[in-house]
């Protein structure tokens, strides 16, 4: 079986020579696999039966618009959805299942938020038919004898009600009105208002205009409008997106607590959230804008595990060419220590803000070493990263030396430039795209960047241009490196690529790196050091001195009385659930953060 897809939007059949057409060597033998078409207006249609994938018009548009895939056909049987002729297709679903958290991990673009959609019952599945006038009846015809239709029929009976915590909070945002809690009340079916509250910290933003709300504020806003209504399916597109450490910690347990006997699908990509919250996992593989696939069902801690290993036993496939070995310091090849000396130190640092205040009382990096920052939003992190590349100025205390040859992506990202991606890249590093450099092979394909040198950087997505600016700030040659907020907006396997990337650069020209970052996986990943900020967020920070990885992570922990063990395979860091055996042994102990590896 074979899936084509063409972007409709990137195809200009005004601008081009029809050379998919014109060369596709199916067309020239006299039958047709390809052809402009009125359905798509004047567009070009792939004829998925006759064509057969030699692939020739995907290297020959000069728009690089056309993807084609070639499938097993049994896979058919699964379709589930699909955008339109020639569009995105998705197959498999999850099975839901009551009183049990269902967590959905994937690659972004392969179809997790259209799985959502379906079992939310906004859209209606037309089993990879894009011409069919799918409804509930038909549906249910086509899922009779399966497991999942009695969901699917208590759902559309509207014998199911559900909540849908949507993924882009920006979008539902511009269309609140009214302060915090007036828009909590109405909509406090289960009588909880005080209680959430209280559970997801909201005493700060409780009178607060809604317009006038931060990102992690409106995020929390949401899912806290979701708790409060009385459904039976709660449905969580990216809870943790915009949210700081602290928060998502502290969400993981709320949860927990809140929400059993329901249905709950959930999407993340914060490994540690995921992996607290959930009991089982579908992974989501694929190509990304061109098909996915859910997978079978697997119990969290196996199903990240398979993940990350990029082989699924169920199903016998392999989701990729290398292993994600994210923990216990894979990287042999660029691993060593941080050296002994100084490369970056502060002292004596304070800055006042309207409103805030941050003092920074001390500290360095070494050569070679990766220090990590947590801490929750509002606490002056940003505001001290810019103190030590040089874009705001102390009001007394020193940096030193004076960074000159600095990298610095900024947490706030924007399109910055109509030039293309390949002409920010080469000028960040001539090499950079050379097509035997590391560079190029570990961070430019594996970020899929080189899909779109051509492409303008004000065209891209969030997720482009984040790992864009990624790899620039990663390209320039510098001695101090700083990366606020890198993993926002990309997945599992990109923060993977990032991580490791950035470790390297580290070590290999001996520089110093700060890293901003919410996701604990990748503190445990590439951090020698954390530095804690504490303090009164929005109002006073405290950035404390870098403290070896354990030290820094087990104080943090202890705030939130949550446990880490080491998942015994694969070494990667996971959350005791509350009161296991493990959880009451390590709080006895005042272990917070274990280093060694646990036996489960
Ligand atoms: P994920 O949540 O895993 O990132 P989505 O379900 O949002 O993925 O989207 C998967 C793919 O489906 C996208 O890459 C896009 O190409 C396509 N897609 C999503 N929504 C639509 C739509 N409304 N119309 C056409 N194509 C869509
Ligand atoms: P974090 O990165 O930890 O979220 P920031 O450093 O961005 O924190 O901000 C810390 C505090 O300083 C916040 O309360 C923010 O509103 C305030 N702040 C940041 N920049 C400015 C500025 N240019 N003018 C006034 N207040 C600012
Ligand atoms: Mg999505
Ligand atoms: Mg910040």
């Amino acid at each position: 079986m074979r899936v084509a897809v063409i972007n409709y939007t990137d195809c200009r059949p005004d601008k081009c020579r029809i050379e998919c057409v014109n060369f596709c060597p199916v067309n020239r033998s006299g039958t047709k696999a390809i052809e402009l078409a009125e359905v798509m207006k004047g567009k070009p249609v792939i004829y998925e039966e006759t064509c057969i994938g030699c692939g020739i018009c995907v290297k020959k548009c000069p728009f690089e618009a056309i993807a084609i895939v070639n499938l097993p056909d049994a896979l058919e049987g699964e379709a589930i959805h699909r955008y339109g002729i020639n569009g995105f297709k998705v197959f498999g679903l999850p099975i839901p299942k009551r009183g049990l958290v269902n967590a959905i991990l994937g690659k972004n673009g392969t179809g997790k938020t259209t799985i959502l959609k379906i079992l939310s019952g906004e859209l209606l599945p037309n089993f990879g038919d894009p011409e069919l006038k799918s409804n509930p009846e038909l549906v249910l015809e086509k899922f009779r004898g399966k497991e999942i239709q009695s969901y699917f029929k208590l759902l559309y009976d509207k014998k199911l009600r559900v909540v849908h915590k949507l993924q882009y909070v920006e979008m539902v945002g511009r269309f609140l009105k009214g302060k915090v809690s007036e828009l909590l009340r109405k909509v406090d079916e289960r009588g909880k208002l005080d209680e959430i509250r209280t559970l997801l910290r909201m005493d700060s933003m409780w009178n607060k205009e809604s317009s006038s709300l931060s990102g992690g504020e409106l995020q929390k806003l949401l899912i806290a409008a979701s708790l409060l209504r009385d459904a039976d399916v709660y449905v969580f597109d990216e809870p943790s997106s915009y949210i700081d450490v602290n928060e998502r910690l502290n969400l993981a347990r709320v949860f927990r607590e809140v929400l059993n006997d329901k249905y709950v699908f959930i999407v993340d990509h914060d490994l540690i959230v995921l992996d607290y919250i959930a009991d089982l996992v579908n992974i989501m593989y694929g190509e990304p804008s061109v098909y996915g696939r859910v997978s079978k069902a697997y119990s969290v801690r196996a199903g990240i595990n398979h993940m990350l290993r990029g082989f699924l036993p169920s199903e016998n496939v392999k989701m990729r060419d290398y292993e994600i070995k994210f923990y216990m310091k894979d990287l042999t090849e660029v691993e060593g220590t941080a050296g002994s000396s100084i490369k970056v130190s502060w002292s004596g640092i304070e800055k006042a803000l309207p409103g805030f205040s941050l003092s920074a009382p001390g500290g360095n990096v070494k050569e070679g070493e990766v220090v990590g920052i947590v801490g929750p939003n509002g606490i002056g992190k940003t505001t001290f990263v810019k103190i030590i590349v040089g874009e705001e100025k102390a009001d007394s205390g020193f940096v030193e030396p004076e960074v000159s040859r600095l990298s610095y992506k900024p947490q706030v990202i924007s399109p910055f430039t109509e030039r293309t991606v390949r002409e920010v890249l080469e000028e960040s590093s001539k090499d950079s795209l050379s097509s035997s450099s590391w560079f190029y092979v570990e961070v430019v394909r594996r970020f899929g960047l080189h899909k779109i040198l051509d492409s303008s950087v004000s065209s891209l997505s969030g997720g482009e241009l984040q790992k864009l600016l990624i790899a620039r700030t990663l390209a320039i040659d510098a001695d101090v490196y700083v990366f606020d907020e890198p993993s926002s907006y990309i997945d599992v396997e990109e923060r993977y690529v990032m991580a490791r990337a950035i470790k390297r650069v580290t070590r290999e020209r001996k520089a110093a790196t700060l890293v901003v970052e919410h996701d604990i996986a990748i503190h445990d990943y590439i951090a020698d050091r954390i530095m804690v900020f504490s303090g009164e967020p929005g109002t006073r920070g405290i950035a404390e001195s870098p403290v070896p990885l354990r030290q820094g992570l087990n104080g943090f922990l202890k705030e939130f009385g949550i446990t880490f063990r080491r998942d015994a395979e694969t070494g990667r860091p996971r959350a005791n659930k509350p009161m296991s055996y493990l959880d009451r042994l390590q709080k006895e102990r005042g272990e917070y953060y274990a280093m060694e590896l646990a036996n489960d």
